[in-house]
This record gives structure tokens, sequence and C-alpha cells, in this order.
């Protein structure tokens, strides 16, 4: 029997994934997939809608806009912070990723955008808010999720969970 992605499959797909412009921002071959469970929200519900009823083999292109995608960016959200702040000051990076907490509290990830004197710049925004997302994608082997995976809204390897 041949399987179609439809809710609760293990999907696995190889993919690029170009902005805009072109320019490359992620890949995975179909031999090293990224794997998802099809229908749980755990995937850019416009890609998961044009996936919807395809076959292992099938290649598409699907085009994600900002809205559909990450969002706007929201320069709001761009904070310069005093370095200080940071226990491992000396170490950061422009382009880390940090862990801290919006204006709420709440538990955010911030990029390292700048590094000034006494001050990190921090965006909060999603590396990939603004923008517009091409995905080229293949489809590789479909399965069904187990009722484990389906409870924890992850895909688990051989071994069951793992993280
Ligand atoms: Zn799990």
């Amino acid at each position: 029997m041949i399987m179609q992605i439809s809710k609760n499959k293990v999907v696995s797909i190889g993919f690029k994934l170009t902005d805009g412009d072109g320019s490359l921002i992620d890949e995975s071959s179909t031999e090293e997939p990224l794997k998802y469970i099809q229908g749980v929200g755990s995937f850019i519900p416009a890609v998961e809608s044009a996936l919807e009823g395809k076959e292992e083999g099938a290649e598409l292109k699907v085009t994600v806009t900002p809205e559909e995608g990450f969002g706007q960016r929201d320069e709001e959200l761009v904070h310069s912070v005093p370095k200080d702040r940071f226990q491992s000051g000396g170490d950061l990076q422009v382009g880390m990723q940090v862990q801290g907490q919006d204006d709420s509290g709440t538990p955010a990830i911030f990029t390292v955008v700048a590094l000034e004197d006494d001050t990190v710049k921090l965006d909060g925004n999603h590396p990939l808010a603004g923008m517009t997302l091409n995905f080229d994608v293949k489809v590789g082997e479909i399965r069904d999720a187990t009722q484990e995976e389906i409870d924890h809204g992850h895909v688990h390897g051989p071994g069951g969970h793992q993280h």
C-alpha cells in the first residue's frame, strides 16, 4: 500500500530552504532527513498543507510568506543590554543565540547581533522573521506515528524517547 501524508504520519523530508533573494538558509538531505509529525502543529502549517496527500518521492516547491512563516520583524524586540549581565560576557559572539526573558518575564531566545564596548545588542525576533521562505522539498519515508509520538508531539528514534 502506498502511504500518503496525512494527520499523524511521521514524514521524512529532504529540503533546501532559500530566502526571497535565493540565498541558502538551511538544507537537509534525504539521507539525513528532517522528520516531523503531520498535523500536530510542529512544522510550518503552510508547508504541511502543501505536503498533505503527497507520496514518497514527491518533489514540490512551497513559498511561505512572512505572515505564514515566522511573522514580520518587530524592531522593539531589539535591545541593548549591559555586557556585565552575562556570566560569560567574554565569550559572546555575533550570531550566537542566548536564552533570556522577554519584557513579561517569559523565557525567550535572543540572537546576539552586535557587540559594543559595554553593551550587547540582542534581537528577540525569530531568525527567520520577515523572510519569504522558499522550500524545495523531496518527500522521503512516510510511516504511522506511534501513540507515544502523538502524545509527545515529536518523532522518536529507534530507541524511543531520547530527549
Ligand atoms: Zn518524546
